[in-house]
């Protein structure tokens, strides 16, 4: 083995969308510290308890280190969760990989390219990402492509995509310095983007900017917020549009934006005329007052900016609460200009990144549709597939994979990184759809409640092990650098993807079709800047020190902090005229409470990366919050076993009876794999942008007994390989 430098590695955090820059700290190919780099522009010095501590699941003694297959073929509809390591067999990386081209071949030659799927990452590179879906586009000629972007933001994607033709943050989040007031909902900013939360904290404290919070919970930055809109869940397109009708009844609005940048004013102003502070708080639960406050505060700002997250997105109408955000901004002209915007916080480290690179089942890279002949013939042409060769017709999205998975359906699926039976909802459905799958393969770092499913286990390299790129929330493409050498047989994603891909070329009869001969991931970066044209510029040399912000169209451009300084990528923005519409499941005399999820600072997304780090320890239980208003209703005490139950399961974990969450709501955090939440979330989408309701479903809670608590990560393997 190789021992590498010993002076730090720079690099980019792996957990979430702020894209903090590490140092790792290296002795004998083994990280013994982390630390940040004062002069980065995305931290300043700063890390939170994950980018500093939680790097420590690379040396978890439960990370597979050698290629598995299952002992016993599965089949559909019986097929078993492999955790205990007797049911699998280490075999060579020839073996793994021989046995997975030809099963996979095998099926797509007789189902065809719809029988095909896979689940991209947005923890893996930008690299890794590309490569994965022009196998699935290139090779099986499916557009069954998706990734956890579908179950965090779509809903705000397809609405900025609709109104403005872009689904970024348009602005830099170091701005936030130079905003006077800003809205965040929908975003427990603290815990999931911490470092962006120290911003928000410092232009408050040090240049008097105020906040506006509408969020259903008493998130910390409560405390800092001149205005707090405790909504009811699934609530927002009426906060939003009181605001807008106020904005407009007090001629507050910026009518030379409004009339030299946009489109369908008079339509949107007429269906606002309906949103009267006193029709919102009926429906919302917010006091007119406030909004009133919060509507002449916003308008009357020199620079507004709105921040959102899941709470906006993910929702059956989360389309429609998007465009209530936008519509405020357009109205208020708060676009365009350095600290203002309409600001998406990304949640995983490369969720931008990899839907930069296509991993989505509707566009191919840099969001060219798929369905679009001219888009096609482009990538036909980059990866020398005959014309009329790509598949014209939209894929399915993670949901629906999992949902289709049946005889004449989707058979085989293909898991890089990623977690659906942590994170898809009614996770027992999603465990029955599972179950009928002929073939599951997963490339990862653990066996999660995924992988335990797979037929074959790849094990893939982490951050640190590995070269490429990461685009963070701000759209900073910015350099992932390995830092030691793989541990075991571990391989770089990229590195097992082409390897795969050549074999099942060969199978096909089709050798040399596309490139899969890289040898060093800064080559798929020059290739995937020359089919998006957002990344032309991007070169490895040019991000030796500080990434770029997309677009970058050239070589010679210097990146693009702010959008939209002269105009949409539409041209004109679209106000889209919306009517509220209440959650799909209401609560009612049987299930009588709404739940509400997120996440906590400890943990990240389905927990594969953060219960196999210590900070399992700093964080090592579901907790519902419930108020204590409810709690006293339902005899709960602070810390009390209880059951909470919606109509598709239960969960059984302790409660944390806190002002936290407002009465009627209760919150539990979904990283938690024996108190998974997403046993009780609702499966119902959105009808545009197909996320699922996590946001809002009708529980019930009851006391139960101590003993009725399920042991802690019931599903982990044990032993190391
Ligand atoms: Fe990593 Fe996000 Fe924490 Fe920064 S804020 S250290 S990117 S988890």
């Amino acid at each position: 083995m190789n021992m590498i430098k010993n002076k730090p590695v720079t690099t980019t955090c792996p957990f979430c969308g702020v894209g903090c820059n590490l140092e790792l700290h290296i002795k004998d190919n083994f990280i013994y510290k982390v630390t940040a780099p004062f002069d980065s522009v995305v931290n300043k010095g700063n890390l939170c308890v994950k980018g500093r501590f939680g790097y420590d699941f690379i040396y978890n003694n439960r990370r597979i280190l050698n290629p598995l297959i299952r002992k016993s073929p599965q089949k559909p509809g019986a097929r078993s969760q492999a955790f205990n390591v007797d049911e699998w067999q280490e075999v060579s990386w020839d073996e793994a990989l021989d046995y997975t081209a030809k099963r996979l071949v095998e099926i797509y030659q007789r189902e065809g390219s719809n029988a095909m799927a896979v689940y991209c990452c947005a923890k893996a590179t930008n690299e890794d990402n590309y490569l994965l879906q022009k196998l699935f586009r290139a090779l099986f000629r499916s557009n069954n492509v998706d990734h956890c972007t579908r179950l965090c933001h779509a809903g705000s994607v397809v609405a900025l995509q609709k109104a403005i033709g872009s689904a970024a943050m348009s602005n830099t989040a170091a701005e936030i310095m130079e905003t006077d007031v800003f809205i965040i909902t929908g975003s427990n900013t603290t815990e999931t983007h911490p470092i962006i939360s120290i911003q928000m904290k410092a232009a408050i404290e040090k240049n008097g900017a105020k906040l506006i919070v509408v969020d259903p919970r008493r998130i910390e930055m409560v405390n800092y917020a001149t205005l707090w809109l405790a909504e009811k869940p699934g609530s927002d397109v009426a906060v939003f549009s009181g605001m807008a009708h106020v904005i407009l009844k007090e001629n507050l609005y910026n009518k030379e934006f409004i009339d030299t940048r946009t489109e369908n004013f008079q339509n949107f102003s007429k269906a606002m005329e309906k949103f009267t502070p006193e029709y919102v708080e009926s429906i919302t639960g917010v006091e007119k007052d406030k909004i009133i406050q919060a509507a002449r505060l916003y308008a009357n700002a020199k620079r507004g900016a709105i921040y959102w997250a899941l709470g906006i997105s993910q929702s059956t109408h989360g389309t429609d609460n998007a465009h209530s955000l936008i519509n405020l901004a357009l109205l208020t002209g708060h676009v365009g200009k350095r600290g203002t915007g309409l600001n998406p916080l990304r949640g995983q480290n490369n969720v931008q990144g990899a839907s930069d690179a296509g991993a989505m089942p509707w566009h191919y890279p840099g969001y060219q549709e798929v369905d679009d002949e001219q888009s096609a013939l482009i990538f036909e042409k980059a990866w020398n597939i005959e014309p009329g060769g790509l598949n014209r017709e939209k894929g399915l999205t993670t949901t629906e994979i999992l949902s289709n998975a049946h005889p004449g359906g989707v058979r085989s699926l293909y898991i890089m990184g990623e977690n659906p039976m942590m994170t898809e909802p009614n996770l027992n459905a999603a465990h029955k759809h599972m179950q009928e799958l002929e073939f599951v393969v997963c490339q990862d770092l653990f066996i999660n409640e995924s992988g335990a499913y797979a037929d074959v286990f790849l094990p893939a390299t982490t951050f640190a092990e590995k070269d490429g790129t990461f685009t963070n929330t701000d759209r900073r493409v910015q350099r992932v650098r390995k830092a030691i050498e793989p541990l075991g047989n571990t391989r770089p994603d990229w590195q097992i993807i082409c390897d795969l891909a050549r074999r099942v070329e060969k199978l096909l009869g089709r050798p040399n079709s596309a490139y899969w001969d890289y040898s060093h991931p800064e080559e798929i970066m020059d290739e995937f800047g020359k089919v998006v044209p957002s990344y032309r510029g991007i070169k490895y040399a040019r991000i030796e020190k500080t990434g770029l912000q997309t677009p970058v169209v050239d070589e010679n451009h210097p990146g693009t902090p702010f959008l939209y300084a002269e105009s949409f990528p539409i041209g004109k923005a679209i106000f889209f005229p919306l009517d509220f519409k209440p959650i799909d499941e209401e609560a009612d005399t049987d299930f009588p409470l709404i739940l509400n999820t997120g996440r906590v600072l400890e943990h990240w997304h389905g927990g594969t990366l953060t219960r196999n780090s210590w900070l399992d320890d700093l964080y090592s239980q579901a907790l519902v919050e419930i108020n204590p208003v409810d709690a006293k209703i339902y005899d709960i005490n602070h810390l009390d076993v209880v059951k909470v139950q919606s109509r598709r399961g239960e969960v059984i974990l302790r409660a944390n009876v806190t002002q936290k969450t407002i009465t009627g709501v209760v919150f539990i955090p979904f990283h938690f794999a024996e108190a998974a939440a997403n046993f009780l979330t609702n499966d119902a989408l959105d009808p545009e942008a197909l996320i699922p309701e996590f946001k809002a479903c009708a529980v019930k809670i009851e006391k139960v007994t101590e003993d009725q608590l399920p042991t802690k990560q019931p599903y982990q393997p044990r032993g190391r390989y």
